[in-house]
């Protein structure tokens, strides 16, 4: 049977006027900005809003890539396509949003699916979401009265649940620029391309100071929770110590499966899972460490 889907759609003139209207009707409401992911939902029963606040109008003020005062600040309505074309996927530094965009969906998605709907959405398999966690992003939401930055790994509570309050926009995403012999990766493993989702994704930053990790952060679609999360004891372990193959073993081997935990499913096991992320985070890290060295030019695999 055909699920016809009856609800209305709010077009706001401007960001003042959507966030009047989202205080007007509360939980009624659901913000869109692509629709890639809020309208299957809403043709699979799962949402139900009687209103849909098209956020497409406010892309003039919402849809940037910009850099300044030390901070990369992406607007939440821009596309996974723009933030490909943005010049950012070309620095050797965040060469992991060029991983990104590859690994996307299809073209037909990257060219609406916006950065904004995928922090939003709360899904564990966000793949630029978890890029954004190894970088430490922290998001901005905004509401009639007023506004506060939110640090992405605070910012899920459950699959599909945020901290946002019904009144709340996410307007745009920020980290601090990196420094010089760092980099960024995305790997996502899965058995089909194009219209899937994954089963393990890693996001990691690394610098590289002589042979010693200055610093490292690693994000996984999942560490037990079902969103997107850190490896903070992984990275605890690896920082401050020599790049050395003894180290990435005992770090991917020993130390991550002691802090992540793993779900069974239909897909697949919590074993095959959690030995995938082993594999995944080594090669990420060897990927990094490469692309710091000049071995691997603008995300050549
Ligand atoms: C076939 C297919 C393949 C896919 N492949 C991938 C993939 O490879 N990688 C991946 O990460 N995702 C994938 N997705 C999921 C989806 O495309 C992404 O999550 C996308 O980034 C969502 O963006 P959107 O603009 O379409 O969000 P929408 O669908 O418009 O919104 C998603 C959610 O976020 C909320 N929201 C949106 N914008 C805001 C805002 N500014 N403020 C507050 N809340 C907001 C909405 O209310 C909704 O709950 C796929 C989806 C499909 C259908």
């Amino acid at each position: 049977m055909i699920n016809i889907l009856r609800f209305n759609v709010y077009i706001p003139s401007s960001l003042e006027d959507a966030l009047e209207f989202l205080k007007r009707e509360g939980v009624e409401a659901a913000p869109m900005a692509g629709g890639t992911d809020l309208l299957v939902l809403m043709r699979d029963g799962v949402k139900r809003p009687r209103k849909v606040l098209d956020l497409w109008p406010l892309r003039r003020e919402l849809a940037f890539v910009k850099r300044g005062d030390g901070w990369v600040r992406i607007g939440a309505l821009t596309t996974i396509e723009e933030l490909n074309a943005s010049g950012l996927a070309r620095d050797r530094r965040y060469l992991g949003f060029m991983d990104a965009y590859k690994q996307f969906g299809a073209p037909y998605l990257r060219a609406i699916a916006t950065v904004g709907g995928n922090i939003g959405t709360a899904h564990p398999l966000s793949d630029v979401v978890i890029l954004l966690l190894a970088l430490d992003a922290e998001v901005r939401l905004v509401s009639v009265d007023g506004e506060r930055w939110v640090p992405l790994s605070k910012l899920f509570r459950g699959k599909r649940e945020t901290v946002l309050t019904p009144t709340e926009l996410i307007t745009e995403v920020r980290f601090k620029e990196t420094p010089k012999g760092s980099s960024t990766v995305l790997l996502k493993f899965d058995r089909r391309w194009g219209h899937s989702m994954g089963y393990v994704i890693v996001g990691a930053y690394m610098h590289l100071d002589g042979g010693r990790i200055a610093d490292v952060r690693l994000a996984f679609d999942s560490m037990g929770e079902p969103y997107p999360g850190r490896a903070f004891k992984t990275e605890d372990f690896l920082k401050g110590k020599e790049f050395r193959s003894e180290v990435i073993s005992e770090a991917c081997s020993n130390v991550l499966p002691r802090e992540m935990r793993r779900i069974d499913d239909y897909r697949a096991s919590a074993e095959y899972r959690l030995d995938l992320s082993k594999v995944l985070m080594k090669r990420a890290l060897l990927k990094i460490k490469s692309r710091i060295e000049g071995g691997e030019a603008y995300g050549g695999s």
